[in-house]
């Protein structure tokens, strides 16, 4: 199908762009990687009445640390997530979610700015950013703001972004001391969106239990799920099969798979229960801690 009639805008710079959505607000979608605005575009979905490709503006594609802080550009394609050096050395959560993304091609063009907006319960960053910690920012022509993004993700498909605003950045605490992560995907095959995912990380402290916990869960809600009450019951926990074995527990209380052709309700559950476990026994390993 072809998408309805649009005009299009591809400006050069972040304020051009701001005061494009500024001008436009409501009926106007920011273009990105295209990877789901497009074929939602062609399904009839979306009929943006103004396109505002923001492809061309410099600055927003960069990974970096400052101040503390990991610092990703909202166009910074999954395919650079892959790629980084930083990331694969400081943040392994993200480096192990990011080639479970889809496959070559959409790597290639998707990022992670679109992603995040998109919020697509099977989105695999959702669930990443989430066990994170990390914050947004917005940015419009009147200001800017940073949005945590346990408040960010709102519904299927909907987040709290204003139609006047741009996600320009994604901010993450860098870690301190022993720190691991991964992320767990169980697809069909590969390049399709997760039957169940989990994004888990740990910072042990000096005493050598867990100081730090975060858990995210994939295609098993209405949202990426941040399971806050698994996190909380391993601070302070030595970190071991008890204690991975019960936040796996509590973590798939918190999901609420559905019944699909990628498995039963109770399977999916279950599954949580086990790649919440791994995942935390891998982060464990990955810190210097089991
Ligand atoms: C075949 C296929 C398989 C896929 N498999 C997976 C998978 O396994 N896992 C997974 O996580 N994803 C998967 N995806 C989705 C892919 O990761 C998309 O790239 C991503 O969801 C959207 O990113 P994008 O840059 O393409 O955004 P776009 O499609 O350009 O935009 C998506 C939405 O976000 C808005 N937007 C984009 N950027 C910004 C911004 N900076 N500020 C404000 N609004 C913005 C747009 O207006 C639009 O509403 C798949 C996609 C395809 C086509």
């Amino acid at each position: 199908m072809l998408p309805a009639r649009f005009e299009y805008h591809r400006p050069s710079t972040l304020e051009e762009a701001l005061a494009l959505l500024a001008e436009h607000g409501d009926d106007a979608k920011v273009l990105a990687g295209g990877q789901s605005l497009i074929p939602m575009m062609k399904l009839r979905f979306a009929a943006p009445a103004q396109l505002i490709d923001i492809n061309r503006i410099e600055g927003l594609d960069a990974i970096e640390e400052a101040d503390g802080e990991l610092h990703i550009g909202a166009l910074v394609r999954h395919n650079q997530l892959v790629s980084s050096d930083l990331l694969a050395s400081k943040y392994p959560m993200i480096a192990a979610a990011a080639p479970q993304i889809a496959d070559p091609l959409v790597r290639n063009l998707g990022t992670i700015g679109g992603s995040l907006t998109h919020c697509d319960p099977s989105g695999d960053l959702g669930s990443v950013m989430l066990a994170a910690n990390a914050r947004v920012v917005l940015r419009s022509s009147t200001g800017e703001r940073e949005v945590p993004m346990t408040d960010f993700v709102v519904s299927t498909f909907q987040s709290s972004i204003e139609p006047t605003e741009l996600l320009t950045q994604i901010r993450i605490t860098s870690p301190t001391g022993r720190y691991g992560g991964t992320y767990l995907k169980l697809e069909r095959k590969i390049g399709d969106y997760a039957t169940v995912a989990t994004a888990t990380r740990l910072m042990i402290g000096d005493d050598g239990t867990i100081s730090l916990a975060g858990i995210g869960l994939t295609s098993v809600g209405l949202t990426n799920i941040k399971a806050t009450a698994a996190e909380e019951s391993l601070i302070g926990k030595t970190p071991g099969d008890d204690a991975f074995a019960e936040a796996g527990r509590i973590a798939a209380e918190a999901s609420s798979p559905v019944t699909d052709v990628r498995g039963s309700e109770a399977y999916k559950r279950h599954m949580v229960e086990v790649y919440v476990r791994r995942g935390l026994t891998r982060a464990a390993e990955l810190a210097g801690a089991a």
